[in-house]
């Protein structure tokens, strides 16, 4: 059913996998993974849905969780530190295209540094609900979902959680990328698009046949 972009994810040197359910990813995830691996991750609703944390909390990993209850501003630089020299970094992505690209937006950054750069292996959960045809959705999904409900759960008060949708679609039907408002806690600040990788089956990305995250 994926056959095609599969083959856009391989010929961009992103290793593919299926799972038809969150079980099935969560299998593929622990055959990937080995012990005291160094691992960490952005915090991402996806992974969090299909039980990695779970797992992570609980196997024989050097896991440095960043969600952790009352973790220190310290203990959380650690595992920003942490990242760049992981084994495992785990997160989703907000858009997939149908060319094999990924599509990620970030406030802080450090999410989408990882992806570029860092980890031995990133690895990828997405729901199907990702899938976009061509990077021009990818950023509207961006704008019309993946951010207004990342301020929901958050708790931020930007303009798109009232709105249900980016200000700057507010009489504009198109955009450009980088428009947006001009909060101090705005989150869509640094933008990646990521195509062909220099490192192949660096990014592991394992496309679940459900809906998951946002
Ligand atoms: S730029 Fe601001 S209003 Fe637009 S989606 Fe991002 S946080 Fe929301």
């Amino acid at each position: 059913m994926y056959k095609n972009l599969f083959r856009a994810l391989e010929n961009n040197n992103i290793k593919p996998y299926y799972a038809e359910n969150k079980a099935k990813a969560l299998e593929i995830v622990k055959e990937l993974l080995f012990e005291n691996a160094v691992i960490t991750g952005g915090g991402s609703v996806s992974v969090n849905q299909i039980g990695v944390n779970d797992l992570l909390k609980n196997g024989n990993y050097n896991y440095f969780d960043r969600n952790k209850k009352g973790i220190s501003a310290d203990e959380q630089l650690n595992v920003f530190k942490a990242t760049v020299g992981a084994d495992f970094y785990f997160c989703s992505t907000n858009a997939l295209t149908e060319n094999g690209e990924l599509i990620n937006v970030d406030g802080n950054s450090n999410r989408i540094s990882a992806i570029a750069f860092g980890p031995k292996k990133v690895i990828m959960i997405v729901g199907k609900n990702k899938i976009v045809k061509n990077v021009e959705e990818g950023i509207l999904r961006v704008k019309k979902t993946a951010a207004p409900l990342n301020c929901e759960r958050l708790g931020i008060d930007n303009p798109c959680r009232k709105l249900g949708h980016c200000i700057s679609l507010e009489n504009n039907d198109n955009p450009s990328m980088t428009d947006g408002c001009n909060c101090l806690t705005r989150i869509c600040r640094n933008y990646l698009i990521s195509g062909k990788q220099k490192d192949k089956d660096r990014i592991n990305l394992i496309l679940v046949d459900e809906d998951l995250g946002y």
